[in-house]
């Protein structure tokens, strides 16, 4: 099998997916249905990072499949981004108990694979999903997604650098090969575009409790521009890519 391929990187996936389902590096083992490990194209451009898995996904087992990710599915349908092409996981791989935000040693706990994934599937552009997932991923960057939403139409875009253990952030069970550094370094520096967390969309863009309307504040709409922005970059990329290849 060719390194790299399509079969070995899902072959890799599969071997750690077999390896987290057991996982019991943090407490939320002990209330977990299912390791939600993450699913999708194994050569996506975009990979989506989400927070953590909520009551559907732990029974199922799959990523985004409750309430937030029928919102995040249309999402893609109105930006033409086909849910196929995409790989989808989360922050964290378990549901935590009434759904209350990530610890950081659960977090620290799960970054392994997280990163892991990262770097078999190797994609053009990380999508994280709401603030927690973005802090998570990028170090250091303290930035309000929804204050600043407005930056993110900006051209250059904000770009958020995922960081690594060149902040010293130490990842014990990385399978980065020791030997490759170059692909290495690259895995520590792909760009970020953020979106806000569907979940942030339903409760904001949805039915006002006491007006008794469904009061739309365009949350879903500026995430559809983000989207449609993320999906001309990659159709950027694969323009030049294929410009360079032709004049090679
Ligand atoms: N929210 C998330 O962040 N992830 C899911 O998989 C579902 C809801």
């Amino acid at each position: 099998m060719e390194k790299w391929s399509d079969e070995w990187k899902r072959d890799q996936l599969n071997q750690l997916r077999t390896e987290w389902a057991g996982c019991k590096r943090c407490k939320l083992c002990e209330t977990r249905k299912n390791v939600v490990f993450g699913e999708g194209n194994v050569s996506a451009d975009i990979l989506f990072i989400g927070e953590a898995p909520g009551k559907e996904e732990d029974i199922s087992g799959t990523p985004f499949c409750g309430d937030s990710g029928n919102l995040f599915h249309g999402l893609l349908l109105a930006t033409k981004i086909k849910l196929e092409s995409v790989f989808i996981t989360n922050i964290l791989g378990c549901q935590p108990p009434e759904n209350r935000h990530p610890q950081r040693e659960e977090r620290d706990a799960c970054l392994a694979r997280v990163f892991n994934i990262i770097y078999l599937i190797d994609p053009l552009l990380i999508v994280p999903m709401g603030a927690i997932a973005l802090k998570a991923l990028a170090k250091g960057r303290d930035w309000a997604i929804t204050e600043q939403q407005e930056e993110l139409f900006s051209s250059p875009h904000p770009s958020f650098k995922i960081a690594g253990d060149q902040n010293g952030l130490e990842i014990p069970g990385l399978i980065f090969p020791k030997n490759d550094e170059a692909k290495r370094k690259h895995c520590l520096e792909y760009d970020m575009l953020p979106i806000v967390h569907p979940a942030f969309i339903l409760k904001e863009d949805s039915f006002d409790s006491q007006t008794k309307k469904f009061e739309s504040k365009g949350w879903a709409e500026s995430t559809v521009l983000i989207l449609n922005r993320i999906r001309q970059l990659i159709e950027q990329i694969h323009t030049e890519h294929e410009n360079v290849r032709r004049h090679a």
